[in-house]
């Protein structure tokens, strides 16, 4: 049998990227091994003609570029993203190494599952906000005392470990029964965004800044990997806290 084409399921997404001429590099790396689906989230410029001229000829890549202005946006549709980072950060989440990754994502992918992989700006990498977005990790293992690669080269590294996996012999040929597939990213997002005025609405923080709880909210739901019925539920009670909330405040005034 086949295997199935499964490099349209993944997605380059390039965050803040200062230098065109790095996008460009992107643009060739992913397209040398079999991936063309780049997504940049604002860039600083971009089209620009180092991008053009760096992208040497990738030009499927290049044309089919989706711009976004934020990390959900860019992330629609997926339900595994898996953010590139030389260092650890404030968010602690599970840290894989590029073969790790790779085989997750290829397993994600055979369920039909489409993955993301994030990559941060040049200067300041990957921000807490933008990694909570994402359910793990990768950390391309340089040495400690300069372990930041070049943008396009840490794409290129991620590529490449992908396309082995993917030229591995355990490659599936057929997906695996699963029950529900995990909810996207832009559904976690309202979500989230549910969970927060929730949690303002019964007055949980009590003055505190919800800025850390949040994030840890993050983490264990995104561990979660809830499906869009489960979603739904929890939807439900965080409606229904509201509704109790609302009339409580109401007797409380009475
Ligand atoms: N000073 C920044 C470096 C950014 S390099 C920092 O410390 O995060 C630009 C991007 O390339 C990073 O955001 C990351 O996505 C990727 N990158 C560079 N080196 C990496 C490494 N060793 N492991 C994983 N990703 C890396």
């Amino acid at each position: 049998m086949p295997a199935l084409d499964l490099a349209p399921l993944f997605r380059f997404v390039l965050v803040r990227t200062s230098h065109p001429g790095n996008i460009g590099s992107a643009a060739r790396a992913i397209r040398t091994m079999g991936f063309t689906r780049l997504e940049l989230v604002s860039p600083h410029r971009f089209p620009d003609p180092e991008a053009t001229a760096l992208a040497a000829g990738a030009d499927d890549v290049m044309g089919s570029v989706g711009l976004h202005e934020g990390l959900v946006d860019a992330l629609a549709g997926s339900t595994f993203a898996l953010g590139l980072s030389a260092r650890r950060r404030g968010v602690n989440l599970p840290e894989l190494s590029p073969r790790e990754g790779g085989a997750q994502a290829l397993a994600a992918a055979a369920r039909g599952e489409q993955v993301a992989w994030v990559f941060g700006n040049e200067r300041t990498g990957l921000e807490n906000e933008e990694l909570a977005r994402c359910h793990a990790m990768v950390r391309i293992p340089s040495v400690e005392d300069f372990s930041s690669l070049n943008l396009s080269q840490a794409v290129q590294v991620m590529a490449y470990e992908l396309r082995m996996a993917m030229l591995g012999d355990d490659l599936p040929e057929a997906p695996p029964l699963h029950e529900e597939p995990p909810a996207d990213a832009e559904k976690m997002e309202r979500f989230y965004e549910h969970l927060a005025q929730m949690l303002d609405d019964i007055d949980f923080h009590k003055g505190r800044t919800p800025t850390t709880i949040m994030l840890r909210l993050r983490k264990l739901f995104q561990r979660a990997q809830m499906s869009e019925r489960e979603l739904r539920v929890l939807h439900g009670i965080f409606a229904d806290a509201q509704r109790m909330a609302m009339l409580a405040g109401e007797r409380g005034r009475d």
